[in-house]
C-alpha cells in the first residue's frame, strides 16, 4: 500500500498552524500550540483535538517527544526528518491554494503595485479596465504610459 493514500490529513487551520509551530521551534508543547493558536489567530481550539493530532503525528513518526532532564515533564515534541518532509509536502500543497486565493481576490495598483483591498480607484484606459490605489496613481500611470508609447 502506498503511504500517500494513508497520509495524515491536514484539512484545517488548527492543524496547519500546529505544523507551522512545529517547524519554527526545536521543541513544542501542546500547551504552547494552544496558546499560540489563541494569541496569533484568536482561535480557541479544543486541547483534546490538538493533543490527538500530535499523537497521530507521533504515531506516523513525524514528531518525537523531547525528554527533559531536569523534570518529569517532557519539553514537548520535535520534528523528525520524515516529519519535516511531510510538512514540506503539506506546505507546498497549501502554497498553491494560497496563490490561487490571492490571484482571484487580490488586486494591485497598476502604477505603484500596492495591494488593493477595498475602495480602490478603477479607471478605463485604452479600453481596458485598470485598478489603482488612487487617482494620482492613475494619473501618473496615464502620463507614463502615454510618454512611453508616443507615436
Ligand atoms: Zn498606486
Amino acid at each position: 500500500m502506498s503511504d500517500k493514500v494513508n497520509e495524515l490529513k491536514v484539512q484545517n487551520l488548527t492543524k496547519l498552524y500546529t505544523l507551522v509551530l512545529l517547524k519554527s521551534k526545536n521543541a513544542v508543547t501542546g500547551y504552547f500550540i494552544l496558546k499560540k493558536l489563541s494569541d496569533d489567530l484568536g482561535k480557541t481550539s479544543s486541547p483534546t483535538y490538538v493533543y490527538q493530532f500530535l499523537k497521530n503525528l507521533e504515531k506516523e513518526g513525524y514528531i518525537e517527544k523531547v525528554e527533559n532532564k531536569d523534570s518529569k515533564r517532557s519539553k514537548g515534541y520535535s520534528l523528525t526528518p520524515s516529519g519535516a518532509a511531510f510538512i514540506d509536502r503539506i506546505f507546498s500543497r497549501f502554497d498553491n491554494l494560497i496563490d490561487v486565493a490571492i490571484q482571484s481576490k487580490l488586486k494591485i495598483c497598476a502604477s505603484c503595485g500596492v495591494k488593493l483591498y477595498t475602495d480602490y480607484h478603477i479607471e478605463t484606459i485604452h479600453g481596458k479596465e485598470m485598478n489603482f490605489c488612487c487617482v494620482h496613481c492613475a494619473g501618473a500611470y496615464k502620463t507614463g504610459h502615454d510618454e512611453n508609447h508616443k507615436h
